[in-house]
């Protein structure tokens, strides 16, 4: 009875098989296109969103496939990225003698952090700032001199703490900050008067949702803070307390081996922006109950209402090169020691090139008009081809923020065959055009 049925349906098995077969063959398409996706997502993305913003439909998808085959980029990475498991390393209470120390392993490992410094100490020690500064990571506000009595007992004279530290950033590195981190964090300490001024000024304010107890008494042992910062981590998005004020030496033992646990994890690690969702404390009702003096109307309208405006009317950069002219907004691009920095990617794109990144050669080409420059990320030599020339300009500073790199203006449009530059500059904005 069995043999008999095969028999009879050995035909309608076969087709059945062959229909499988089929189905199994397509599957690892899929699968590969999925991994591709997977593959295209890592560091090395060199601004993807500027795809989205400044491209029409037709060259969006030009530019999709174009990256697909070359295995780099995909214009959704923005989304991805942020799901993207994330560990954001703070250090308050700097800078001090240590925190040199904690730049050269921040330099060994190759990741970027995020500083709330004091402003006593950026007096006494701006070449730390510069230096932080300079090495790409981020600097928050953490107040003038950590006095809670003072700091806590009403807003203004927090805020005038704020606005003494933030001068004495700006006098330093010559860019100001609107991240701030609460000493001791917000939590007894912010009731609704403090978040919401602070928010309407235009700041960020910025808690933490690990703490690796390094302040929690004093000499806490490395073996303790290595694991309170790394223990139990569910979150993919992690803001770890560490200090690097004096009498921290055991968070710097600890620090290697803390950087390692989250690689270990899989955790990219990145600086905070003000564009970021913020973790934050809610309001305590210790903190509530407070009898603090309200600040007034007529000092909201004079401090707080104006303030929001020195984070957003920053000078626009209006780049006309060739026939093309493109607006970057003043979040879009920086100002170091006089240089203009600009995000690569964008930038070039804006004015037409092309610009494909290697990865694993940490090499970035720039294809403009008849010009083909390439950056080497880690010999800062730049080699910019022509037709019938090749030349070459040694140590230009290249640094990557965010898995974006950043280059000086001046030299891209110089290697791209734009060498006679004016800068105009009024109220509203910085124009720069090539001939
Ligand atoms: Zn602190």
């Amino acid at each position: 009875m069995i043999n008999k049925f095969f028999v009879v349906n050995k035909q309608k098995l076969g087709f059945v098989f062959t229909l499988l077969l089929l189905v199994l063959m397509m599957l690892p398409t899929q699968a590969q296109y999925r991994q591709l996706n997977a593959k295209l997502d890592p560091e090395g993305t060199l601004l993807p969103s500027s795809v989205s913003s400044s491209s029409n439909t037709s060259s969006l998808q030009e530019k999709t496939i174009e990256w697909l085959s070359s295995a780099e980029v995909q214009a959704d990475a923005p989304v991805k990225q942020k799901m993207k498991k994330t560990v954001y390393l703070t250090f308050d209470d700097g800078p001090s003698k240590l925190t040199g120390k904690v730049l050269d392993i921040l330099q060994d490992s190759n990741i970027k952090a995020t500083f709330f410094v004091l402003g006593e100490h950026v007096t006494r020690y701006p070449e730390l700032i510069s230096r932080l500064h300079e090495e790409g990571h981020a600097i928050g506000n953490h107040t003038y001199n950590h006095n809670y009595d003072e700091l806590y007992k009403g807003f203004s004279p927090f805020w005038n703490q704020i606005k003494q530290t933030e001068a004495e950033i700006q006098r330093v590195i010559g860019v100001r900050t609107s991240l701030v981190r609460a000493p001791g964090g917000t939590a007894g300490h912010f009731d609704n008067t403090y978040f919401s001024l602070m928010k309407q000024a235009g700041y960020q304010v910025i808690d933490w949702n690990i703490d690796s107890g390094d302040s929690r008494g004093r000499n806490v042992p490395a073996g303790d803070i290595i694991r309170q910062a790394t223990e139990n981590i569910s979150n993919d998005q992690v803001v770890v307390l560490m200090h690097d004020g004096g009498g921290h030496e055991e968070t710097i033992k600890a620090l290697p081996a803390i950087i390692s646990k989250y690689r270990a994890q899989g955790y990219n690690f990145d600086i905070l922006t003000p564009e970021q969702e913020s973790v934050q404390f809610k309001v305590t009702q210790s903190a509530k109950s407070l009898k603090r003096v309200q600040p007034s109307q007529a000092w909201i309208a004079t401090h707080i209402v104006p303030n929001a405006g020195i984070f957003t009317q920053s000078k626009d950069l209006i780049l006309q090169v060739g026939r093309m002219e493109t607006k970057l907004q003043s979040s879009e691009y920086r100002v170091v020691e006089g240089k203009i920095m600009v995000p690569v990617r964008l930038t070039m794109e804006r004015l037409g090139g092309r610009v494909t990144w290697d990865q694993e050669h940490k090499l970035a080409a720039i294809d403009m008009n008849s010009v083909s420059l390439q950056i080497d990320m880690a010999t800062g030599k730049w080699i910019t081809m022509r037709t019938d020339k090749q030349e070459q300009i040694n140590n230009i500073s290249v640094t990557m923020r965010g898995g974006t790199m950043w280059a000086p203006l001046r030299e891209l449009l110089q290697s791209t065959g734009h060498s006679t530059q004016s800068i105009h500059m009024n109220e509203q904005e910085r124009r720069i055009k090539t001939y």
